[in-house]
């Protein structure tokens, strides 16, 4: 059993808890990052499942942490335009990024692209980096934490920041109550080909069931589908023939960019609203999905995770030290001014995500013609399309 000592320990190697070592280590912190996943380092040869629309903000933010630089071209696609409709109706909102003086809305990435790319940077700005390793029970002390890893060696750090995702053990581990609601909805995933060009404009459908999102791809032709569906229609579409699948899925397209088809496999993940009522707990505090999870309609997940790595990471960085120590008062107080901060635009997403799913969700005539002429007005109206793209300009 080997001891190792480190300022602060990362659980969950994934995009934020990366993008929070980077930005620790550059300014001088010692950071060690246990990830349980082997070879996050790599680029898989073929395009993923899981994608996420990258904002602007955030976009800023990694290329300021040294990490956007490191992804391939070839596998990331900014996308100029957004389109939201109601499935067979007559309501739309439509926005591009001149409109806002962007080049980009955001950039639709690989999820594991994105990690690979961040882990050699936290890997080249020296942050300590353990692949393929779990941990079993941390014990929490005044002022430090440690942590017995899978492999039998305990690292004692002064600060464990929980980024192990919305299932966190060490959110787990501490008993802290979670705010819970599940949408009994699925986010069916899939790469599809389409025979017209997306023209980089995403695009959302909303349909009774849930919304379709169509992610612009850097292939023209391809896209990354989200497609939130109660979730025993998702176990009925995965299983659908692909030409079945195809079909129904073109029609649920309203055939915005031709017939669609699938060339990946499909997969489905839970649809689930999660809220950590307290995200510091002595020493140990969260980040990202590990503090909040919400419905990926608008594609903010990670963004908003990143938000808290930039704000925890101010936080910190400001702290002064002695003997490589930080004071325990202004510690506690610069984690419980980040615990306000964040909650507080955790809060926001979830209340403006929950408000969409109740408006869009359904198929009562009324409420149908209700929304179809309020995206009519929404595409009229500028202080309501300008909102829509500060959320794309600024990080979440
Ligand atoms: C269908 C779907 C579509 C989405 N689309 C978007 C989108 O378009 N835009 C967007 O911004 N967000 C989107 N999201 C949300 C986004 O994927 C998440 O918010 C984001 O991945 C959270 O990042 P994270 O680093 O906090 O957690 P995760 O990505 O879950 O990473 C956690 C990491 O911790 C590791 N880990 C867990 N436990 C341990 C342990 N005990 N020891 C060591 N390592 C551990 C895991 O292996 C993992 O690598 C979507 C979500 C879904 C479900």
């Amino acid at each position: 059993m080997a001891l190792q000592r480190t300022q602060v320990l990362i659980v969950g190697g994934g995009m934020v808890g990366l993008a929070l070592a980077i930005a620790l280590a550059k300014a001088g912190r010692s950071v060690v990052v246990v990830e349980r996943n082997e070879h996050p380092e790599k680029i898989p040869e073929q395009t993923s499942l899981r994608v996420s629309a990258i904002n602007a903000g955030a976009q800023k933010w990694l290329t300021e942490l040294g990490a956007w630089e490191r992804l391939p071209n070839d596998r990331i696609a900014a996308y100029q335009g957004m389109s939201v409709w109601e499935h067979d109706s007559f309501g739309k909102i439509e926005f591009t990024a001149a409109q806002a003086d962007l080049q980009a809305l955001g950039t639709i990435l690989e999820n594991q692209v994105l990690v690979a790319a961040l882990w050699q940077q936290a890997k080249s700005v020296g942050v300590e980096l353990l692949a393929g390793v779990g941990i079993s029970k941390p014990e929490y002390h005044e002022s430090d934490v440690s942590v017995e890893l899978d492999n039998g060696n305990v690292i004692l750090a002064q600060l464990l920041v929980a980024a192990d995702g919305a299932r966190s053990q060490l959110r787990e581990e501490v008993g802290t109550p979670v705010i819970h609601r599940d949408y009994e909805q699925q986010g069916l995933v899939a790469t599809i080909e389409s025979s017209e060009p997306h023209q980089g404009i995403a695009r959302q459908v909303f349909l009774a069931g849930g919304p379709l999102a169509l992610l612009p791809m850097a292939n023209p032709h391809q896209s990354s589908i989200v497609w939130s569906l109660p979730s025993v229609e998702a176990a009925a579409m995965c299983a659908l023939s692909e030409e079945e699948f195809s079909q129904q899925l073109t029609v649920a397209s309203n055939n915005c960019i031709g017939l669609l088809k699938p060339v990946s496999e499909r997969a489905s993940f839970p649809l689930i609203m999660q809220y950590a009522q307290e995200w510091v707990h002595g020493r140990q505090v969260l980040v990202g999905d590990a503090a909040h999870t919400i419905h990926p309609l608008a594609g903010q997940g990670a963004n908003l995770g990143f938000g808290d790595a930039f704000y925890l990471a101010k936080q910190l960085n400001t702290l002064g030290t002695l003997n490589g120590q930080w004071d325990n008062t202004e510690l506690k107080r610069a984690l419980r001014g980040y615990e306000r901060a964040r909650k507080a635009a955790a809060v926001r997403h979830i209340a403006t995500m929950e408000g969409f799913h109740q408006l869009f969700t359904g198929n009562n005539p009324i409420l149908k013609m209700g929304r179809s002429l309020g995206l009519s007005l929404v595409n009229q109206s500028n202080p309501v399309k300008d909102f829509f793209l500060r959320q794309a300009n600024e990080l979440a």
